[in-house]
């Protein structure tokens, strides 16, 4: 199976009914994405920023070895924008709305 994040080839650790479980030795890692998040994804056609997933997937390891991605999480800090301020990085921001206007 591929990696959810950047589509290499990948091993999959695990499958439940709440999650997927994938270790990618492209550079992602091993990680959890939700039943839910992946359904939703392949519903939408949509992918992970490959850049932003492992930035998020880096930090979150400061908590947990392996770390879980659930929709919320996609949501708040994953998902594509179509702003190009890519400026603003997650540095340890809390999840403050931007607004341009
Ligand atoms: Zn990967």
């Amino acid at each position: 199976m591929q990696c959810l994040i950047c589509q290499a080839a990948s091993k999959t650790a695990h499958i439940t009914g709440s999650w997927s479980e994938v270790k990618c030795s492209a550079g992602c890692g091993h990680f959890r994405v939700s039943a839910n998040l992946v359904a939703k994804m392949k519903f939408k056609n949509e992918f992970f920023d490959i850049e932003r997933a492992r930035q998020w997937l880096e930090m979150a390891r400061r908590e947990r070895l392996v770390p879980l991605i659930s929709t919320y999480d996609y949501n708040v800090a994953l998902l594509h924008r179509v702003t190009k301020d890519r400026s603003d990085r997650l540095s340890g921001r809390s999840g403050k709305p931007i607004t341009s206007e």
